[in-house]
């Protein structure tokens, strides 16, 4: 395909950050035929971040790849735990996946649509000459009509363009673990209570028969001390394990940031919070973002006007339905997080499989309302909160 380049630059688009965002922002723009090029600054497109990697199977159809064997590691049903271990089953399957070899995936397509992809690269700082924007990285300096920041949760992009407002973050923690032995080997399983997880949810994620990730995100406590206390717990299945992999990271729960866009520039993915609050994915929401941007970042360069006007677009566009499932998420796990183990426990009995969907991915939260408002005490305490 013959690509376009805007004149006095040297790609239409640079994207920085060679996560799930970037890399769909990469396929999604290459393949409307702008010049794009993706940096990364580590040596590898891999996941390098600790990542639970579990993902709907909606996210293959929205990044446009196909769920091969290589990738999903395991078609998982999931079961959500109340302090008192009494559980919903949901019945919706998703994957548990190698995130790595999805981003490789994700690579192949960016590159095969004409995207360049520079790993060990980093962004260091920018410059407008007149509408150019003018990037500093590492390696050179690259002239571009749109910036796209998919850098994560520190964000440097953001810091180079002066946005200092930045999600509440969630502290996590993963271990990955081998010679485990599962009770549940084809389930992600979510433990919620606050003497399990203050503020946040433990997982126990399948990788394969003998091997699962096993993580942990609180707010105002010891992430470590929780996470070993609830290996301890489960030490039938966890007790021979031995932890391959140790690592933490911020997962920006408290929603999307209102200002992330600037003249020439877009923030997306956990740059800009759009996780998913109460799951604390961010997989699927980043790759919608990667797409909706590079919607925009076409426009921008066909009107020739990279305006910080034109650039909101992006908030407008990606608004239905990621931002407003991202608020819904919010509005939901401010109120589930001030509930105590005793009302999880009464939760664990009343809501299904649908509701606890909808809860948690801010869909319909006022059919939830609905039926929790038939409840004695959970009708103040949680449906008349989520009307
Ligand atoms: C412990 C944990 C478990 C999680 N589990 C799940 C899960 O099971 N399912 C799910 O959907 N989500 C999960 N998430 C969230 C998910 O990982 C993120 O929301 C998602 O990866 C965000 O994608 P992104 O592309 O916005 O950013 P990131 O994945 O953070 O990617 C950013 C990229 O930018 C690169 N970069 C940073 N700075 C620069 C620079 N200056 N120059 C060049 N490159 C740069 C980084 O190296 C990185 O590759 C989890 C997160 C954590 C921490």
């Amino acid at each position: 395909m013959e690509l376009k380049v805007m004149k006095g630059t040297d790609f239409d688009v640079l994207i920085v950050g060679g996560g799930p965002g970037g890399l769909s922002a990469a396929k999604f723009c290459a393949l409307k035929g702008l010049s794009v090029l993706l940096i990364e600054k580590q040596p590898a497109i891999m996941a390098w971040k600790p990542c639970g990697e579990a993902t709907s199977k909606e996210t293959f159809k929205t990044a446009g790849i196909s769920p091969k064997p290589s990738i999903v590691l395991k078609e998982a049903y999931a079961l959500v735990f109340a302090p008192n271990m009494n559980y919903v089953e949901i019945k919706q399957r998703g994957y548990s996946i190698n995130k790595t070899y999805f981003l490789q995936e994700m690579a192949a397509q960016a590159a095969k649509a004409g995207a360049r992809i520079h790993v060990r690269e980093s962004f260091e700082d920018l410059a407008y000459e007149g509408d150019v924007v003018k990037i500093k990285t590492s390696r050179s300096v690259y002239k571009t009509w749109v910036l796209i920041g998919a850098d994560g949760y520190n964000s440097t992009v953001a810091k180079a363009v002066g946005i200092s407002e930045k999600s509440e973050p969630i502290p996590t923690l993963q271990y990955v673990m081998v010679n485990v032995k599962l009770r549940y080997p084809d389930a992600v399983r979510f433990f919620l209570g606050n003497k399990i997880a203050p503020g946040g949810y433990a997982w126990i994620f399948p990788k394969s028969d003998e091997i699962a990730s096993v993580g942990i995100g609180v707010r105002g406590a010891p992430a470590k001390v929780y996470l070993d206390k609830f290996v301890e717990l489960f030490r039938e299945e966890l007790g021979r394990a031995q932890i391959i992999d140790y690592r933490g990271a911020l997962v920006p729960i408290g929603g999307m940031i209102r200002d992330s866009v600037r003249k020439g520039v877009i923030l997306i993915g956990d740059a800009a919070g759009t996780v998913i609050p109460f799951t604390g994915a961010g997989i699927h929401s980043s790759i919608a973002a990667g797409k909706v941007a590079a919607d925009v970042a076409a426009e921008a360069v066909e009107r020739k006007d990279n305006s910080e006007r034109t650039l909101r677009a992006f908030r407008e566009k990606y608004y239905d339905p990621w931002g407003r499932r991202i608020e819904r998420s919010l509005k939901a796990m401010r109120i589930f997080e001030k509930l105590s183990d005793e009302d999880l426990n009464e939760l664990s009995r009343i809501l299904d499989s649908s509701d606890i969907l909808d809860l948690a991915n801010g869909l319909n939260l006022k059919r939830v309302a609905k039926k929790l408002l038939q409840h004695p005490i959970l009708a103040a305490k949680i449906a008349k909160k989520l009307m």
